[in-house]
């Protein structure tokens, strides 16, 4: 990962306040990907061979929907249904191949066997719905951020400090930070981001985790009159520090 480095969307989302900077990373370069799919470049059909190919997840093609471009997510969604036509014909052909066969075993052969034939079709099936054009560019994307992050903290003094200062990360950063970390850093350089990290983390899963149980507390009659301290948005930031970006 020798290309350039671009530091400023970290020093970005590290100067918010919030419970996962790489979410908020993660949040602005979903919204960029939703407009650059809908915008005029992607209109035409020689850009959109991957999107033929993979299609969207749920999320994304709900997304993509809730921008209000019809048309554009109407041609974009027609040639990918073209093509997966194509595919569940050619799919369609083998299981009704292999369901003929299974017409022709009389009943001591059929006892008690699975179609491996059939279900394979089931699993190419399901593989087609399976990915995302726009979930798998964002994951090259956040691996180079996440690079990024490391490498400032092992170059940058200031972002060490503010890094450290920071309220750890959602549990799908923090492992792929620590995964990353493991292999751009070693020695002695390794244990101390490990060391800062793995702290900085669970202290601050049991902070959200006390605003958490005092929102709960709060339920109680008994403390009606007492503050809610850090409480009252307890319930959003413990699911987005849990499954990031949930609410
Ligand atoms: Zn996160
Ligand atoms: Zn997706």
């Amino acid at each position: 990962m020798k290309q350039h480095l671009d530091t400023i969307p970290v020093w970005d989302a590290y100067k918010k306040d919030c419970e996962c900077p790489v979410c908020a990373i993660f949040k602005k370069n979903e919204e960029d990907f939703v407009d650059t799919y809908l915008g005029a470049s992607y209109m035409e059909p020689s850009r959109r061979v991957e999107t033929n190919e993979k299609g969207f997840c749920r999320k994304h093609f709900k997304m993509m929907f809730d921008k209000g471009n019809r048309l554009g997510l109407a041609l974009m969604t027609d040639t990918y249904m073209q093509e997966t036509i194509k595919k569940l014909k050619a799919n369609a052909e083998k299981a009704k191949e292999a369901s003929a066969g299974e017409a022709k075993k009389n009943v001591l052969m059929r006892v008690g066997r699975k179609n491996a034939d059939i279900q394979s079709c089931a699993a190419e099936i399901k593989e087609l719905t399976g990915r995302c054009s726009l979930c798998e560019r964002i994951d090259d994307v956040m691996e180079r951020y996440i690079y990024t992050l490391l490498y400032m903290w092992k170059h940058e003094s200031d972002f060490r400090k503010t890094f450290a200062a920071s309220k750890g990360m959602c549990l799908d950063h923090y492992a792929q930070t620590l995964a990353m970390a493991q292999e751009q850093l070693s020695g002695k350089e390794l244990n101390e981001f490990v060391e800062e990290l793995t702290k900085m983390q669970i202290e601050n899963l049991e902070r959200v985790e006390k605003d958490l149980e005092w929102f709960t507390l709060k339920a109680d009659h008994r403390n009606k009159d007492k503050p809610w301290g850090n409480s009252q948005d307890a319930v959003e930031r413990s699911v987005n520090k849990m499954r990031g970006g949930a609410v």
